[in-house]
């Protein structure tokens, strides 16, 4: 098959692949996520005391949530819910539910939110929360009272003006709805903008649940004009196909790319006549992964998921979880532009070697933040009690992410950096304003 061609070099399974890259690049995400602060804090020579007031989370809260199984049992789940930043408005951030979730791991998605809302200039800060557990172990019940136990035992940490949560991998609408009925029955009234990513017929944002993906083709496209990349003649990999990926794939299709890879947990999917990504979504509707979806349409099945990553192909949309292109296969990476739907892909030492090898990137705080610019249009909305219909919400994502891009992109070209450092950049300087400006109480 023609993914194969070329990539054996140095080829080992996943899990040797795992371990042997988290023990030479010592993959701590926040230590990662830390990186890019202080490359970009060198460049803007931000003082020690700015940097003091904005690197680090604010508060860290852990809890151990007991939660009555169906057969009676009660067993204890660890939860996090960090909050990096309050300095541009109240956290906001996603809630990971995965047996990987780690307080390092949860602490750098809370630190990309705060400069993610920064880089796109809503006024919100940086929280998110995470649960040690694997969802597709539990029941709906089961899932039910640990979602609602989770916002419960956290309960003082949210408000509108606080913190205010949404999905994150493994997490959902149905998941939001639990948390805000959970917080409106103990407040004893109707308090849809404690959350986001809400079902629509409770308080939700018209385009919410594209919108992660949205967020990512405006900026695809600003980029393809910058690179001259047509997209129409484009093919496109996109590792992970839950709600950012999946989307991904409709929307860049819808855009006249070919999506010649998919995947998920369950395996990776090759067709170099293109996936129809509708008929993936169906297949995952149905079977819940895209375990099998190379017996329902013409996709092979990849002997191994992480040549995905490899794949000799215009656009490569990562869109599932941390640290996937590392230092070991970085230098194989073949795409132009790497559109990074998911949070830290790439590991510092990655994002060094596919930068030399001139791919371009659009880094994780700007390429996903259409997630959380429509959550800020519908905590705009539950506050206002007036809803708007999804043209107007796409009218202001288009309108936020296409400036962003275009501001990033002019620092980039203004600083000579690279599209992450010249994100930092934009971002670092509006927080530390809003720092200086607050000032420090007491
Ligand atoms: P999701 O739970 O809906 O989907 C995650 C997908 O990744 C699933 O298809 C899962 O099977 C797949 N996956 C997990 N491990 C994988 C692996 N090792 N290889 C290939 N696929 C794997 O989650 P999501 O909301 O789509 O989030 C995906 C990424 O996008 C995360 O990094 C998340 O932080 C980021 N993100 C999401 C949003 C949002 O609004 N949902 C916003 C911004 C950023």
């Amino acid at each position: 098959m023609a993914y194969l061609s070329g990539l054996k070099e140095d080829k080992m399974t996943k899990e040797a692949f795992d371990s042997s890259v988290h023990e030479r690049e010592k993959l701590n995400t926040f230590d990662n996520a830390l990186k890019q602060f202080d490359i970009a804090a060198k460049i803007l020579n931000i003082s020690e005391n700015q940097i003091a007031m904005i690197k680090e989370p604010r508060r860290i809260t852990e809890v151990k949530l007991p939660v009555r199984m169906d057969d009676g049992s009660i067993k204890i789940f660890t939860a996090y819910r960090v909050q990096h930043s309050v300095a541009r408005g109240p956290a906001k951030g996603g809630i990971r539910f995965h047996p990987d979730v780690t307080v390092d791991e949860v602490k750098a998605l809370a630190f990309w939110m705060t400069y993610k809302c920064a880089v796109v200039g809503i006024p919100m800060s940086g929280g998110k929360g995470g649960v040690v557990v694997d969802p597709s172990k539990l029941s709906k019940s089961e899932l039910e009272r640990l979602s609602r136990r989770y916002f419960a035992e956290l309960l003082d940490l949210f408000g509108e003006n606080k913190d205010v949560p949404a999905p994150d991998v493994n997490t959902n609408p149905q998941i939001m709805g639990w948390m805000m009925d959970t917080y409106s029955m103990h407040h004893q009234q109707y308090l849809p903008g404690v959350i986001t990513g809400k079902p629509l017929e409770i308080g939700g944002s018209a385009g919410r649940a594209s919108a992660t993906a949205q967020g990512m083709v405006f900026c695809v496209r600003e980029a393809a004009k910058h690179l001259k990349i047509d997209l129409k003649s484009s093919t496109v990999a996109i590792q992970g196909y839950g709600n950012a990926g999946s989307f991904a794939a409709k929307l860049l299709h819808e855009d006249g790319c070919k999506i010649v890879a998919i995947s998920d947990i369950d395996g990776a999917f090759y067709d170099e006549n293109g996936i129809l990504p509708e008929e993936a979504i169906k297949h995952v509707a149905k079977n819940k992964t895209l375990k099998g979806f190379e017996k329902v349409s013409k996709a092979k099945r990849m002997d191994d998921p992480m040549e995905l990553l490899e794949l000799d192909v215009d656009i490569l949309v990562p869109a599932a979880l941390e640290n996937q292109i590392t230092k070991e296969n970085a230098k194989r990476v073949k795409a132009k532009l790497i559109a990074e739907c998911a949070n830290g892909p790439l590991t510092p030492k990655a994002d060094e070697t596919v930068t030399r090898n001139g791919i371009f990137i659009i880094p994780d705080i700007l390429c996903n933040a259409g997630g959380v610019t429509v959550s800020y249009l519908e905590w705009v909305q539950n506050r206002m009690g007036y809803y708007w219909a999804e043209e107007r919400v796409l009218e202001d994502l288009e309108r936020i992410i296409t400036n962003s891009f275009k501001t990033v992109l002019e620092t980039s070209l203004e600083y000579k950096v690279n599209m992450r450092v010249a994100a930092f950049i934009v971002a670092i300087s509006r927080v530390t304003k809003a720092a200086e400006i607050r000032g420090l109480y007491a």
